[in-house]
């Protein structure tokens, strides 16, 4: 009746089962026979109860785990008892184990709920980090459009922004916040299917089904999501297979009202080597970035991970760590794990002092990396004794075009930031103009051995004076 057959992915469940359980634990519980599917279900046969119940107690949470797997789908196995013949069910399923069958008196509704169980333990789901929630995302004016967003997403999957794409710079929670997406629609939808993965996993399990001659396989698994969250796109520059292939697999989700979530380190426009029909595909829906928090939303960040340990951290250590790390909040976190773990390990409640001393290190590499675009235009426009407003104004005189050049290259070699905003930190001029002078600095490069030293002397001038104010 059903058009839906997993009997094939039923068939490898098997074999790998028997592969990972031997030969022996195998041949003594997997007494089940393949019966038929639904769109959500496999239906298995099985010679007794005793049997079913055994699966179900030991075995239905991997063979479930398996078939998720391999067919991308959260699918439930479904056990119907199709006894042998009369004369073994007069003595029961299994003689062996009759007292232990007739104690447990299995019902219906006790089964049933069994089952219910099986599934509420498989709790989380395993491509999602179950820490990466809404709940613990902390709100600021650096992401609250992004996380507006991702919320509304995550109620109405598919109906409005999609695809859903993320980006900005390391660490500053576009994984969380796409994750997030995936969470939420997990614990609300539970018939929805969801996966999460890198642009990297998905490049290699496309190569390796082309190894394996399965591809059609993995076009099934991608191609029946539901919510497909795919993080770091940037990954794929230069993939051109794999960008084919996410092409098709867009197409065929798009059309079915299918949500799509990806995260980028920069956005769309500026990836390189990327087709351009999938990258109109990307810019299609909604494009949000994510920027550094803020001093009051680093605070609240912090507070909000201690809250969720056992420590207490007084406010004035929150504030100098908050202070001295703003670059992002994978290291914002980082500093407080190294505070917390000392405390535990010496013993010491956290203070300023203790604080002070044991993030020296961490407070002035982050200073380092704290390297703003005023502070590259001061030292470039000193070095070559002009104006800084010579170089972020309008002017275009030889003399000045060239330094504005040589900050804009470093520039884009020692920040995070994209052209885009380099262009918008350069007096207001397009992401083209920074493109293009680094272009120029790269050619004159190539001709001037004298200009790689020099440009090496002002990054370490601009990196000690970007530590000392
Ligand atoms: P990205 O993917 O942008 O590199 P992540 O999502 O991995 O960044 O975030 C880095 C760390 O910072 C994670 O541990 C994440 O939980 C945390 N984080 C980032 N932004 C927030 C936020 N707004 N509130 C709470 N934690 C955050
Ligand atoms: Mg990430």
């Amino acid at each position: 009746m059903s058009s839906w057959n997993y009997s094939v992915f039923w068939n490898e469940a098997m074999n790998q089962a028997k592969a990972e359980l031997g030969e022996h634990e195998f041949a003594m519980w997997f007494n089940i026979e393949y019966d038929s599917s639904t769109e959500s279900s496999i239906v298995v046969r099985v010679p007794s109860s005793f049997y079913r119940d055994q699966l179900i107690r030991q075995y239905q949470k991997f063979l479930e785990t398996k078939l998720y797997e391999l067919t991308g789908k959260a699918l439930a196995l479904d056990f119907i008892v199709v006894k042998p013949s009369l004369s073994d069910s007069k003595n029961g399923d299994q003689p062996q184990f009759i007292a232990d069958e007739t104690a447990r008196s299995p019902k219906r509704e006790a089964k049933h709920s069994e089952r219910e169980e099986v599934k509420k333990d498989r709790g989380r789901h395993h491509q999602l980090r179950q820490d990466y929630t809404f709940e613990n995302f902390v709100i600021g004016d650096n992401n609250g459009f992004a996380a507006n967003a991702a919320l509304a997403i995550s109620k109405n999957p598919g109906t409005s922004y999609n695809p859903f794409l993320i980006y900005g710079g390391v660490g500053l929670g576009k994984t969380h916040l796409m994750q997030s997406i995936g969470n939420r629609v997990w614990v609300e939808s539970s018939k929805m299917k969801i996966i999460c993965i890198t642009a990297e996993e998905f490049t290699n399990e496309f190569i390796q089904s082309i190894h394996d001659k399965t591809t059609q396989n993995f076009k099934n698994k991608y191609r029946y999501v539901d919510v497909l969250l795919i993080d770091d796109i940037h990954f794929l520059q230069n993939k051109l297979g794999s960008q084919e292939e996410l092409f098709h697999t867009f197409n065929a989700l798009y059309d079915g009202n299918k949500q799509m979530v990806f995260t980028c380190d920069r956005p769309v426009s500026e990836l390189k080597n990327l087709s351009d029909r999938l990258r109109s595909r990307f810019e299609r829906g909604l494009n949000v970035d994510l920027q550094p928090p803020n001093f009051e939303t680093r605070c609240a960040i912090l507070k909000k991970k201690i809250e969720a340990g056992p420590i207490t951290v007084p406010d004035d250590v929150i504030e100098i760590i908050a202070k001295n790390i703003s670059t992002n909040v994978r290291d914002l976190e980082a500093a407080l794990t190294k505070l917390v773990a000392y405390s535990e390990l010496v013993h010491k409640n956290i203070t300023l002092e203790v604080a002070q001393n044991q993030l020296k290190d961490v407070f002035s590499q982050s200073k380092h990396g704290n390297v703003t675009i005023d502070n590259i235009l001061r030292v470039v426009a000193d070095h070559y004794k002009l104006s800084y407003n010579d170089l972020k104004g309008k002017k275009r005189t030889k003399n000045i075009a060239f330094p504005r050049q040589i900050a804009m290259f470093i520039a884009r070699e020692i920040t995070e930031y994209s052209t885009t905003e380099l262009g918008f930190e350069f007096g207001g001029r397009d992401h083209t103009t920074v493109m293009h002078a680094c272009q120029k600095i790269d050619e004159r490069l190539k001709l001037d051995p004298n200009l790689e030293s020099s440009i090496q002397l002002l990054i370490r001038t601009i990196k000690e004076y970007s530590s000392k104010i």
